[in-house]
């Protein structure tokens, strides 16, 4: 048995909170290249009740100290033996997008598996990664005992930062193929997009102009955004969504533990809705809906509407162009450039959807179980306001919706926070 996993067999898998807060339970230490490392969760079991199950044993650096006090934080790889393997630390950053703590990678083969095995140890739409910054066993020796582990490390001199946001997509793995499906939809409906805004924005623009009322709205409200049907037609962007929920309820139904004999027909009824909302769901993206019948119609609630928010993105680069007179290749390039239509915005957008999409798996399985009565809000570190009031609610019904008008996370983008089912019936009520 390696040292890891010998030093896994030593952890108490099922301490109870009381153990958790006070950190008195039995955790497995292992020595492994001249760093001494504490596995406090192994992989399979949660960190919390909001956690998925790990996919890498999860624990610290011994005598080390972390940016949020604590010791720091790593994931062993299947690599974490080897001497010769790079060392990642990612800055992590909190649901506002600002510096948290660090998270070391260690034991995995390059910067793509050490980005995959991250997000694979969080929830589906976890926003923590910053920067990611390689570093030799030396510099990571170095920056672990002498450096300054209480700042972000990819502002460290010994390391060459690798920035998460400034990998082009085409280099990112999704996690999964279903993720991927989601970014490449995205991206595509983007790039269409772009396309078409940089073909009719000189147009509009020379017109608003000639009409000596250079009204940036006017612009804005007549830009064509339906470059962003590509969405509704885009048959693996259905199928990855119908995926993505039919993963999350049968995730969420098994660990319900229903009797054998009605858990199958309750996954089939959670396939079906699953379906069912994949149908719909290019449509609702654009602000749409589709009846029976086939005809669309305007969907007034939309969860949100990605022509919309590209329009209000866009706001200041028409107001530029018309105050400082840009050229139509200026124009052009500013279009081509703008964060409206990069590759940032579209991970942002696969990744809050994915969000989204655990969110409504989660009801999707809750609601057809007939188990579980009520829901609640849990908090990740650092929550905003809006979150905070959703939890300050406690448990609530699981058909009401939480404070901020969501049934599930995510409550905004980039947020972090989980809702988890409750099955005891309140005894306050009858
Ligand atoms: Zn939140």
């Amino acid at each position: 048995m390696s040292g890891v996993a010998e030093a896994a067999t030593a952890v108490d898998r099922a301490p109870s909170a009381a153990q958790v807060s006070a950190g008195n339970y039995r955790k497995g230490h292992v020595r492994l290249n001249g760093f001494d490392f504490t596995i406090e969760t192994v992989a399979g079991e949660r960190r919390a009740p909001h956690f998925p199950p790990l996919s890498n044993h999860y624990g610290y650096v011994c005598r080390t100290l972390g940016a949020d006090g604590d010791q720091v934080d790593v994931f062993l790889g299947p690599g974490a033996a080897d001497a010769t393997l790079p060392v990642f630390v990612v800055d992590q950053v909190n649901e506002r997008g600002v510096f948290d703590e660090h998270k070391v990678m260690y034991g995995f083969r390059d910067r793509y598996a050490a980005r995959q095995a991250y997000f694979d140890n969080y929830w589906l739409g976890w926003n923590g990664l910053g920067a990611m910054t390689q570093l030799t066993q030396q510099q990571f020796a170095a920056w672990l005992f002498d450096g300054d582990t209480t700042a972000p490390a990819s502002l460290g001199k010994a390391a060459k930062p690798v920035k998460g946001a400034a990998l082009k997509l085409s280099q990112i793995a999704g996690r999964t193929d279903e993720e991927a499906a989601l970014r490449r939809a995205f991206a595509a409906a983007l790039a269409t997009v772009r396309r078409s805004v940089a073909r009719q924005l000189p147009g509009l623009i020379r017109k608003v102009i000639k009409a000596s009322d250079a009204r940036v709205q006017q612009i804005l409200d007549e830009l064509d955004m339906s470059g962003f049907s590509v969405l509704m037609d885009d048959e693996d962007l259905k199928a990855a969504i119908a995926r993505i929920l039919r993963k999350v309820g049968a995730r969420e139904l098994k660990q319900l533990k229903l009797a054998a004999d009605e858990a199958d027909g309750i996954t089939d009824q959670v396939n079906v809705d699953a379906s069912n909302f994949a149908d719909a769901y290019g449509a609702e993206l654009v602000g749409k809906r589709i009846l029976s019948d086939g005809t669309l119609i305007n969907n007034p609630s939309a969860y949100w509407r990605i022509d919309e928010s590209t329009r209000e993105m866009l706001r200041s680069l028409v107001s530029d162009a018309i105050d400082d007179g840009w050229s139509t290749g200026h124009l052009e390039k500013e279009v081509s450039d703008a964060a409206a239509f990069s590759d940032y915005r579209s991970e942002m957008i696969a990744r809050t959807e994915l969000a989204r999409a655990e969110g409504i798996g989660k009801m999707m399985a809750w609601r057809r179980s007939g188990v579980v009565k009520r829901k609640r809000w849990l908090l990740d570190d650092d929550p905003c306001d809006i979150c905070e009031n959703n939890a300050l609610q406690g448990p609530i019904k699981l058909d009401e919706p939480f404070e901020s008008g969501d049934d599930a996370e995510p409550a905004h983008p980039h947020c972090r926070c989980a809702v988890v089912a409750e099955t005891e019936e309140d005894p306050n009520e009858d």
